[in-house]
């Protein structure tokens, strides 16, 4: 299963697969069901209509990879300009960033620059934004950035736990230490299990292994994390979350369950109901590719999907 993920991340990067997706108006039919559209208004609109739904956003405007100093700034501040917009609406959400598109491939002083700008208006407004984790290069740049800037910015906001958090993958063999610092010092994580493709010199080769280290992180940030959002569709974790949540006395309100734009809408709403914090990655913006790639590459049958509609035509 991950080695047929591996390969369609792979295939992804070949440019003719690149267009036939982008051209094709299938591809873009496909990019609708997991980004929000084009712009910010198109993203605001649907930020409203999750809260309405007592569903709260990360919202996150898709580009990542920038060797473009000028680029790296503007991206730096158009979040800020996203979050003025959400303190001025009153909307529930908060924002990801990507660090490769604030400049991280150019030099981390590039970057700590721009991600300080979107800080400062953060705390400004008291809006808490998430480090969101890319592939294995980055991991170590990510995590040190994050601890910097996590001391940094020590009670200049009064976000629960700081105003930056950051991301951990549990399909890589390192990540129970990470969570054990990012925990000692107070940091928000968001668990994931991981979208990248790896080399197994990194990354558990199969699906079982990444699954449980997913269950015995999930045990340690809600004992001892500050508010983790365990962000997955996968039942049978979400499950457990509420299970281990239950047994060891954990309110509701000491964590959040986070799913991705589109992807299981009904699961979304049963956990609202049921009295638990969720939140929906929200993406947006005219740079999907990468990101729907990735979405892909995670359930075939989305590819499977298009391609036989796309034949049929
Ligand atoms: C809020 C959020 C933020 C994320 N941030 C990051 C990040 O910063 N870095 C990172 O590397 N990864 C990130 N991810 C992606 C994550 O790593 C996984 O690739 C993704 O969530 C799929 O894994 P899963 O946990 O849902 O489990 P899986 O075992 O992959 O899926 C479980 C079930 O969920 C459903 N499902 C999963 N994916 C899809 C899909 N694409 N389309 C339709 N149904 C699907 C299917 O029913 C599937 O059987 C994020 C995920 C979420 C939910």
């Amino acid at each position: 299963m991950l080695m047929l993920r591996n390969l369609m991340l792979t295939a992804a990067n070949v440019p003719v697969v690149h267009d036939f997706v982008t051209d094709h108006p299938l591809g873009r039919q496909m990019a609708g069901r997991f980004v929000a559209g084009q712009d910010l208004d198109a993203a605001m609109a649907a930020v409203a209509e999750l809260n309405r739904r007592g569903i709260q956003v990360s919202l996150d405007h898709l580009g990542e990879n920038t060797s473009n100093a000028e680029e790296a700034a503007a991206t730096a501040r158009d979040y800020v300009a996203i979050l003025d917009r959400i303190a001025a609406t009153g909307a529930q959400a908060n924002i990801s960033i990507k660090l490769t598109a604030l400049g991280l491939d150019i030099g981390e002083d590039v970057c700590l620059r721009n991600v300080r700008f979107v800080l400062a208006a953060a705390c400004a407004h008291n809006i808490f934004v998430r480090l969101d984790m890319e592939g294995s290069a980055y991991t170590e740049p990510t995590l040190r950035l994050t601890h910097l800037l996590h001391a940094e910015f020590a009670g200049k906001s009064t976000v629960t736990g700081g105003v930056v958090g950051t991301v951990v993958q549990s399909m890589l063999y390192r990540t129970a230490d990470d969570v054990a610092q990012l925990v000692a010092d107070g940091i928000r994580v968001r668990l994931v299990k991981g979208a990248y493709r790896e080399p197994p010199s990194v990354a558990f080769p199969n699906k079982f292994d990444v699954d449980e280290n997913y269950r015995l992180l999930l045990h340690t940030l809600l004992r001892a994390g500050v508010y983790p959002a365990i962000a997955t569709h996968d039942e049978r974790l979400i499950t457990e979350a509420q299970r281990f949540a239950r047994q060891h006395d954990i309110a509701p309100a000491r964590f959040e369950f986070q799913m991705l734009y589109g992807i299981r809408r009904d699961l979304q709403e049963r956990l609202v109901q049921e009295g638990y914090n969720v939140r929906v990655y929200v993406p947006y913006g005219t740079q999907w590719y990468p990101y729907l790639s990735r979405r892909m590459a995670e359930r075939p049958a989305n590819l499977i999907f298009v391609m036989s509609n796309a034949l049929r035509k």
